[in-house]
C-alpha cells in the first residue's frame, strides 16, 4: 500500500496524544502480545510486557497496524514456544464478525471478481456462480444493518445464553466493537479459564445450537399424531416455543411474508396456508400445554424437523467457532486501532451497547472513528479499486467511486478508504 508510511505516521499521533486512554487489560503481563507492522504480512508475537508503561511505549514508538493479545494466560508469556510459557489458563472468547453470516445488505456493498473468468457480481459467494471457480478476489464493505446484526448477536448472546442459561454475571464480560465488522465478548472468570478445548466446544455447540435433537424433549409421531414439547422445558425448549408464540401472534400477512422468505423459512403456499388455518389452535395448545399435540395438515415429521432447525438457527447465535475453541488465539486489543479502517477498537460496557452505534457515536467516548476533525480538514485522495461501494459514516455519503477517480473528502473518511487499502493520497 502506497500510504502506509502516511498511515503509520497518524496512528503515531493518534497513540501519542491518547496515550492516557490506552485501556490496561486485566492480567495484562500474564498475556501473549502479538503485532503486525505496516510494511509486512507477518505477526510478530509473543510477546509480554511487565509494565503498563512498556506498553503504552511500543504503541508509540513501534505504531503497529494490528494490535492483538491473548485470551491465554501465561506464567512466561514471551517465550517463543507454547510449551515454555507456562499455560495458566484462558478467557472464553466469542467473535462476531459479519465475515462469517450472511446480511442482505451485502447485496449491495460486498463486491467480488472471478480471477479465472472475469465476471463480477455483489453479494456473499463462496465460488463463483458462472464458472464455479474459488479464486474470487472480494471487497467487503461494512454499513449500519450489518453493524447492527452483529450488535443484536451479542446482545443476543448475553441476554438469552450467558446469563440466564450460564448465570454468567454480566461484570465479568469484556465487550468491544472490533473496528471493522463485528464485535467481540471475552468472559473474565476463574472457573471458565480453566475449561478444555472440547468444554469449550460443548458451549458453543449449546448457544449455536448445532446437534440439536428435538425427539429428546418430547417430538415424536404416535399414532397418525405428531407430539410437539412443552415449554416448561427451560433453556432451548423454552427458546423455541418463545418464537413460535411470537410468529403466531403476528398477522396473517406478517405470517406469511416470515415463512414464504427464502433466506428464512421457505415455505411452500400450501404448508403456510395450512399453518395459518390452524394459527389459534396452535397458539392454544403451547398456551395450555395442553398434550402438546401439534399435529397440522402437511407437517410431517421430518417437516417440523426443517421448521424447529430453521427456527433454531434464527435463536442461535453467530460465532466464529474457532475463536471460541483455540486457547492460543490472539484477539484484538482494546484501544487499538484497526489498521484495515483506522476505526478505534472501541470497548463498551454492557449498558452502552444498546445503543451504540459505531459509524455515527455521539458519545464521544465512546466514537471509534478517531480522525475525525473538529476543524474539517479535508484530504485529495484517488481511487485505485475498480468500484468502491457507498460509505456512510456520521450521517454523510460518500461514493459510490470509480477507478481514477479523484475526490477531496474529510479527513476522517480518507483515512477509512486508505486503511481499506482502495485509495492513494494525491
Ligand atoms: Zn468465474
Ligand atoms: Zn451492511
Amino acid at each position: 500500500m502506497v500510504d502506509n508510511k502516511y498511515l503509520k505516521r497518524i496512528f503515531q499521533a493518534y497513540y501519542k496524544e491518547k496515550q492516557s486512554e490506552i485501556p490496561i487489560v486485566n492480567l495484562f503481563d500474564q498475556r501473549e502480545f502479538g503485532f503486525i507492522p505496516w510494511d509486512k504480512q507477518i505477526m510478530n508475537r509473543h510477546i509480554g510486557f511487565t509494565s503498563k508503561i512498556n506498553l503504552k511505549k511500543y504503541f508509540i514508538s513501534n505504531t503497529p497496524k494490528h494490535a492483538y493479545m491473548s485470551g491465554s494466560l501465561y506464567s512466561s508469556p514471551e517465550s517463543q514456544n507454547m510449551q515454555g510459557k507456562g499455560y495458566q489458563g484462558c478467557d472464553l472468547i466469542f467473535d462476531i464478525d459479519v465475515d462469517h453470516f450472511y446480511t442482505p445488505c451485502k447485496e449491495d456493498h460486498d463486491l467480488w471478481h472471478c480471477k479465472e473468468c472475469g465476471e463480477n457480481g455483489k453479494g456473499m459467494v463462496e465460488k463463483c456462480p458462472k464458472c464455479g471457480k474459488l479464486k474470487l478476489k472480494k471487497l467487503n464493505w461494512i454499513c449500519n444493518e450489518c453493524l447492527d446484526v452483529a450488535k443484536n448477536e451479542i446482545i443476543k448472546l448475553i441476554y438469552n445464553f450467558l446469563i440466564p442459561d450460564f448465570n454468567i454475571n454480566i461484570d465479568k464480560m469484556k465487550i468491544t466493537f472490533s473496528g471493522h465488522r463485528g464485535y467481540h465478548l471475552k468472559i473474565e472468570d476463574e472457573q471458565i479459564r480453566s475449561f478444555s478445548s472440547d468444554e469449550r466446544r460443548e458451549i458453543i455447540d449449546y448457544i449455536t445450537g448445532e446437534n440439536i435433537s428435538f425427539e429428546i424433549w418430547g417430538l415424536q409421531e404416535k399414532g397418525g399424531n405428531i407430539f410437539g414439547f412443552s415449554r416448561e422445558t427451560i433453556g432451548w425448549p423454552q427458546k423455541i416455543i418463545g418464537l413460535i408464540e411470537n410468529i403466531l401472534s403476528k398477522t396473517n400477512v406478517e405470517i406469511e411474508t416470515i415463512l414464504s422468505n427464502k433466506k428464512r423459512f421457505n415455505l411452500n403456499k400450501d404448508l403456510i396456508e395450512n399453518f395459518i388455518n390452524f394459527k389459534e389452535n396452535f397458539h392454544n395448545i403451547i398456551k395450555n400445554n395442553h398434550n402438546n399435540n401439534w399435529t397440522l395438515v402437511g407437517f410431517s415429521l421430518n417437516a417440523w424437523n426443517k421448521f424447529l432447525k430453521r427456527i433454531v438457527a434464527e435463536i442461535g447465535i453467530e460465532v466464529d467457532i474457532p475463536v471460541s475453541i483455540d486457547i492460543h488465539r490472539l484477539i484484538r486489543y482494546p484501544g487499538s486501532l484497526h489498521g484495515k479502517t483506522g476505526f478505534r477498537v472501541q470497548k463498551l460496557l454492557p449498558d452502552e451497547i444498546e445503543v451504540f452505534n459505531p459509524l455515527d457515536e455521539p458519545n464521544e467516548k465512546l466514537d471509534p472513528i478517531v480522525f475525525m476533525s473538529e476543524k474539517a480538514i479535508t484530504q485529495k485522495i484517488e481511487i485505485l479499486e475498480s468500484e468502491v461501494p457507498l460509505t456512510k459514516i456520521k450521517g454523510e455519503t460518500f461514493g459510490p467511486y470509480k477507478q481514477g477517480e479523484k475526490v477531496e473528502i474529510p479527513h476522517h473518511i480518507a483515512v477509512f478508504l486508505l486503511c481499506k487499502g482502495v485509495a492513494k493520497t494525491i
